[in-house]
């Protein structure tokens, strides 16, 4: 069963995606829905952070607008990268992969070989 938060959430982000590349703005979700603005704000908020919807400044009429549009469905997509180059990245085959980390001594940040790893990878680009 879902939970109203979620009812809303996709209602809101149904009305987003049937506007398409037009977008729409608070203030008509506001007035289609007969919510205040603030609810819709919170459930817009979490629409973005889960990368749902986008929020974008466009010129209309010379002015500008803030209007959310609907972004792909990830969860559909099928992305295709090349793992070439990444095979040959130093961190595969090193000793201190499992010490290595943000924040850590052994960091990725610092780390002189996979510097020099990226500028050859660059450099031969
Ligand atoms: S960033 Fe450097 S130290 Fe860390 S795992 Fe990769 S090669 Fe090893």
């Amino acid at each position: 069963m879902e939970t109203k938060a979620a009812i809303d959430e996709n209602t809101i982000y149904n009305i987003i995606k049937e506007t398409g590349g037009s977008g729409i703005t608070l203030q008509q979700l506001s007035s289609n829905l007969g919510l205040p603005s603030k609810q819709i704000s919170l459930i817009l908020r979490k629409l973005i952070e889960k990368k749902k919807i986008a929020k974008r400044a466009i010129k209309e009429n010379g002015k500008s607008v803030i209007k959310y549009f609907a972004l792909e469905d990830y969860d559909s997509q099928v992305i295709y990268i090349k793992l070439d180059e990444v095979i040959n990245t130093p961190c595969f085959t090193c000793k201190n992969l499992f010490k290595c980390g943000n924040g850590s001594y052994i960091s990725p940040q610092s780390c002189y070989k996979l510097s020099e790893w990226i500028f050859k990878s660059i450099n031969s680009a």
